[in-house]
């Protein structure tokens, strides 16, 4: 494990001695330069070129339309406040993982800047749900409860923090084989399921919303969290590939089995939350098609993680890989015009 002991030395810290985790014996935790990791420091400048603040997008739409009685149904309603809900505490959950387990983890410092860019990200996030559940006046006590008192989101969010405990534990050693599995089977928890599955369901109903020009402000701040989201992904399964490269005496073929059931659970958790949110289908959504997306994604996912496809379904939502890609300068949602971009393209 870390620490933030400096030891008195003569040799200077090459790069090639760097570790992504496990640097005890090498190097310090302190030293970005010289970079091993570029990817890292480039997910960190990435992270930094899309800067944004809920408070700077204008709910004023949002909560004309809200409040108007015929311009939501009933189950439009149901399903705002469900996925709302979710995502209330998520981003907390997501923000405490990061900071108590996979920070002191990995104590990579080019990767370690990246998870404070992260982490700073979740805190606007959680921000985020915070305005809008206080501009559309919801009911905030139902709103950050839904986590215990809704099953479905329960089971998602107990699920993703299932081994986050083993990880807090002190005496956790990932220089063990049991020890670094527990590590990695915790981020592939929090960066693939949480962040990689578990927020599409809601991604993919609120920004329905935002095609037909309904909640605008709300789906704006939503493709800004989707846009974050898709770059923690990626630098997620790019640190657990790392940590495979350089420990791969810790991915045994039964370890693998069990981080492809893992995630295969989760899709089905996935799914169960959707036909949560939308019992009888709106906008054209279905959880039927809900399925087929969740699916396609995890397949994506697999890939990434270089493991076998396991689904083989097409993607039924072809324009939110364009959401995905798209500059705010195209922005489809007809909001205010708005480009934070500071320096850097965005190319990820
Ligand atoms: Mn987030
Ligand atoms: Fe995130």
């Amino acid at each position: 494990m870390s620490s933030l002991t400096i030891r008195l030395t003569k040799e200077r810290i090459t790069a090639e001695n760097k570790r992504v985790i496990n640097n005890d014996r090498t190097v310090d935790c302190n030293q970005l330069v010289p970079i091993k990791y570029r990817w890292a420091w480039n997910y960190y400048l990435d992270g930094c070129a899309n800067h944004w603040m809920p408070t700077e997008v204008s709910m004023q739409r949002d909560i004309e339309q809200w409040k108007t009685p015929n311009a939501f149904t009933d189950d439009e309603r149901h399903v705002v406040k469900r996925v709302l809900g979710f995502f209330a505490t998520a981003e907390s959950l997501v923000g405490n993982n990061l900071v108590l387990a996979v920070y002191r983890c990995v104590d990579n410092p080019e990767c370690r800047q990246y998870l404070l860019r992260q982490a700073f990200e979740e805190a606007i996030h959680i921000h985020a749900f915070q305005y809008i559940v206080q501009s559309l006046s919801l009911d905030e006590g139902e709103m950050f409860n839904m986590y215990r008192e809704v099953e479905a989101i329960y089971n998602k969010d107990e699920y993703a923090m299932s081994c986050t405990d083993s990880v807090l534990d002190p005496n956790l050693n990932t220089k063990t084989k049991e020890g670094l599995q527990t590590l990695l089977k915790n981020m592939v928890g929090l960066y693939v399921i949480t962040e990689g599955i578990f927020f599409y369901g809601g991604f993919v109903t609120m920004l329905s919303f935002g095609r037909q020009n309904r909640i605008p402000g709300t789906c704006e701040q939503i493709q800004y969290i989707l846009r974050d989201e898709s770059i923690h992904m990626n630098f997620g399964i790019e640190l657990i590939n790392a940590i495979r490269d350089e420990n791969p005496w810790v991915w045994e073929k039964d370890f693998e089995q069990e981080i492809i059931e893992f995630i295969k659970n989760a899709v089905e958790l996935e799914y169960k939350y959707c036909e949560e949110c939308l019992p009888h289908g709106i906008l054209g959504l279905n959880t039927n098609l809900l399925r087929e997306y969740i699916q396609y994604l995890a397949d994506r996912r697999f890939e990434r993680l270089r493991l076998t496809k396991q689904y083989g379904s097409s993607n039924p939502f072809p324009w939110m890989s364009e959401v995905i890609d798209l500059k705010k300068e195209k922005n489809f949602f007809e909001t205010r015009v708005t480009e934070y971009q500071t320096g850097g393209a965005l190319e990820w």
